[in-house]
């Protein structure tokens, strides 16, 4: 039996907005679940009525196969952590991470313990005397990350917790989070857009958008086996570049130029999207410079290059289809020069230009 359970989950503001629809979930004791999704996609109305914070508008919510509808947030033995960490500002860190215990009525030499050992985790023991204005941002959302493990709750929920952070921290903090988790083990719920964090931390994925889920994977499969053009846009970065065309006579036209879909599509599937719309996908990072084997092969305009260090953004216009490659900064094209450059059949993918469905390409 799975952990947590989320069964045809449904919420509709009293304004009548509905906000998530549908959303069905099992997650195992230990898991590290994380919800993406763009703005107002409605991953911090899932999270808050897992919390017991936002009331279920219909469907049913388990926890370790008990009904938990209707359970408060204690009952529910939730810790959140949210992205404006609300810290108490004239507590010590110490204070901060024990109020919740002394709250309970835990003994003091209990509390000293428990702080001392969650100091150690974090990284906090020469701050505990601290105020959270003398501590810097990393510090201070490891003061708020230590309130909530500090409870051994079951259920570890976080909204965004390093949207505050610059971009240095937030890789730090990434791992940091993901270490915890591996020493404390609780079942954890963590909400972001950025879909970097949701590759590097979690163990499955929830895409969502406009309150539905879109997919749920691991990293590897979203990245790999996107179910449609909105996951395949949202995982990966710089996104999957998309080239939208009618077939007709079992080809498409990139510019002036024909490809020929059956080098990846079976003789009956393209017979079945004849004069249809279709829409070719293909990452930046999958393609080759120069003419390779058993690879699309193409010629751009090359407009833009942005060097990042360890690879090129190679910005091109196939005669007004725009895309873009990532390239080793050592071969980085000229601008305004023509490339020619491969996309290896093995890295494309076909979409249903009406749908924008993913097509089964049988690999
Ligand atoms: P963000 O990343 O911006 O926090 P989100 O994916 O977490 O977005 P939610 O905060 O869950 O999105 O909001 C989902 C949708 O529900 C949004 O369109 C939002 O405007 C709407 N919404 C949120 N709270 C309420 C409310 N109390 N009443 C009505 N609509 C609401």
């Amino acid at each position: 039996m799975a952990y947590l359970t989320l069964k045809g989950i449904n919420k509709i503001y009293p304004n009548g907005f509905h906000a998530v629809h549908d959303f069905n979930l099992e997650i195992e004791r230990g898991e590290f679940i994380v919800f993406v999704g763009p703005s107002g996609c409605g991953k911090s109305t899932t999270l808050r009525m897992i919390a017991g914070l936002e009331n279920i508008s219909n469907g049913e919510f388990f926890i370790n196969g008990k009904r938990a509808n209707e359970m408060g947030p204690r009952e529910r033995e939730v810790a959140m952590v949210f992205q404006s960490y609300a810290l108490y500002p004239h507590m010590s860190v110490y204070d901060n991470m024990a109020f919740g215990l002394s709250l309970q009525g835990v003994d003091d030499d209990v509390i000293e313990e428990k702080v001392q050992e969650t100091a150690r985790i974090l990284g906090l023991t020469d701050y505990l005397d601290r105020k959270p204005r003398a501590l810097s941002g990393g510090q201070r959302q490891r003061v708020a990350v230590g309130r909530a493990i500090i409870r051994k709750v079951g259920i570890f929920l976080m909204d965004e917790p390093l949207s505050n952070l610059d971009a240095k921290q937030r890789v730090t903090m990434r791992s940091e989070i993901t270490d915890i988790h591996r020493k404390v083990g609780a079942t954890t719920i963590y909400v972001t857009h950025d879909q970097t964090e949701a590759m590097t931390m979690a163990d499955r994925i929830v895409v969502m958008r406009d309150g539905y889920i879109q997919q749920i994977g691991t990293p590897y499969d979203l990245y790999f086996k996107p179910v449609n053009m909105f996951v395949a846009g949202f995982i990966g970065e710089p996104p999957m570049n998309f080239i939208t065309s009618t077939v007709q006579n079992g080809k498409i036209m990139v510019g002036s130029k024909e490809l020929a879909l059956n080098a990846v599509l079976a003789a009956d599937k393209l017979a079945s999207y004849e004069g249809k719309k279709i829409v070719l996908g293909f990452r930046p990072e999958a393609t080759l410079l120069g003419k390779q084997e058993d690879s699309y092969v193409l010629n751009a305009e090359v407009e833009l290059t942005e060097l990042l260090g360890d690879n090129t953004n190679v910005y091109i216009d196939m005669e007004g289809v725009k895309s873009i490659l990532k390239v080793d900064p050592h071969t980085t094209p000229a601008m305004d020069t023509q490339v020619e450059f491969s996309i290896p059949y093995k890295n494309v993918y076909l979409f249903d230009g009406e749908t924008e469905e993913v097509i089964d390409m049988g690999r």
